[in-house]
């Protein structure tokens, strides 16, 4: 294909200015298809809220750590102050002490013999970023060389181990969930380098006591895939097959003493938003969480439009009645709609033609609802617009 620096470079400028001075087009109402039973929003939905802004980090070459994304809760940053953020992991019960591992050239490394580390914050579905280099000096093999883990939650375990030149059992490889399912690649660097892992972790959701979501890991070793969602089966473990187990609301960050002096850095997490199964806050949602929320819009709108007058307002709440059918704001809109309609058919000449452009936004409005069966056809205020739009050769609408 050939390219055109200039004339690209010339579009590129014009985009700027043009999308410089818009107004952003974040759609309009009456237009995808209504909300349903387990979607709140319309397809296209102007009101659906707009993602939140994230200012995102660097990439981490072998030399130092990335940025973390603006909204990262940073765990740990490779300074000995935030080796406060973490303990040693005491048995449930016992007093909380420091931990001994200890933080050198940015680096938090575990001291063999010194136990697991913990999080003080708790958390639990995340997005979660760490980085980690097995000891430069190779010893030991399969289990024992460069081991340690990292527990979600303090149960789940993303295997951390020296596998650059290391058989071992494939479901206790680097990036396995450890005794359940193997890594699908080898994507390690050789040892004394750090790996970058990021890990999705949702936890087993019950209800009532009962399995309705196995929770999952979802973990990149290198900017490779090596666990696609991969069910939870319980917290895995050390030659017993793992059986399922309902875990807590939260728990800490584990990180393993495995007897190996393993680094880590660039330790951060961003909390995930519930899933759908648990009442969800976007996406296909449950009939109860849809329904609650669509009335929290229809709310919202009835609010915005008690701050309207005229025809801004009566659009307003014939908008609401698509996230929630209120017997009174339908007739509030019946009887808006039928004096708009009237007021219109009192006018004549230049004065009805100025309202052209108002009475066929209303008239796609009208449609839209009626398409949807939000309104009822026939509506009369829309068939007398119908009729009035015909006469005055304004029809060109697609109803
Ligand atoms: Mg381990």
């Amino acid at each position: 294909m050939k390219f055109y620096p200039a004339f690209s470079a010339f579009c590129a400028s014009l985009s700027l200015v043009v999308l410089s001075h818009a107004a952003p087009n974040t759609g309009s109402p009456f237009y995808g298809e209504a909300p349903d039973a387990h979607h709140p929003w319309a397809v296209h939905d102007q009101n659906r809220p707009q993602p939140k802004r994230v200012e995102p980090g660097t990439f981490s070459s072998a030399a130092q750590p990335g940025q973390p994304p603006s909204d990262a809760i940073i765990l740990f940053d490779g300074t000995a102050a935030s080796l406060a953020k973490w303990e040693s992991d005491t048995k449930p019960g016992m007093p909380a002490q420091a931990t001994k591992w200890i933080v050198r050239d940015g680096a938090l490394e575990c001291v063999p013999k010194s136990g697991y580390i913990r999080t003080k914050e708790q958390f639990a579905d995340c997005q979660l970023h760490v980085e980690w280099a097995a000891p430069l000096a190779v010893s030991g093999d399969s289990q024992g060389r460069g081991n340690s883990g990292i527990f979600l939650m303090g149960l789940a375990e993303v295997q951390v181990l020296d596998n650059y030149n290391n058989p071992t059992y494939a479901d206790g490889f680097a990036a396995s969930v450890y005794g359940i399912n193997p890594p699908m690649a080898n994507a390690l660097r050789p040892p004394g380098e750090f790996q970058v892992y990021d890990i999705i972790f949702r936890r087993p959701v019950y209800r009532n006591g009962q399995l309705v979501d196995a929770g999952r890991l979802t973990v990149f070793c290198n900017g490779v895939l090596m666990q696609d969602a991969t069910p939870l089966e319980g917290p895995g473990g050390h030659m017993k097959r793992s059986v399922p187990i309902e875990f807590p609301a939260q728990g800490p960050l584990k990180l393993q003493d495995h007897g190996n002096p393993v680094r880590y850095r660039n330790i951060w997490y961003r909390p995930l938003p519930p899933r759908s199964i648990e009442g969800g806050t976007d996406g296909a949602l449950t009939t109860e969480a849809t329904t609650a929320k669509r009335h929290e819009i229809a709310t919202n709108l009835r609010a915005d439009a008690a701050k309207l007058s005229d025809t801004a307002k009566m659009l307003r709440l014939a908008e609401s009645l698509s996230y929630e059918n209120d017997a009174g704001t339908a007739a509030s809109v019946e009887k808006m709609a039928s004096d708009y309609v009237g007021g219109l058919q009192k006018l004549q000449g230049p004065a009805l033609e100025a309202k052209k452009g108002e009475a066929k936004s209303v008239q796609r409005a009208f449609a839209y609802l009626q398409k949807n069966k939000i309104l009822v056809a026939p509506y009369k205020p829309k068939t007398q617009l119908d009729a009035l739009t015909k006469a005055q050769g304004w029809d060109d609408v697609k109803k």
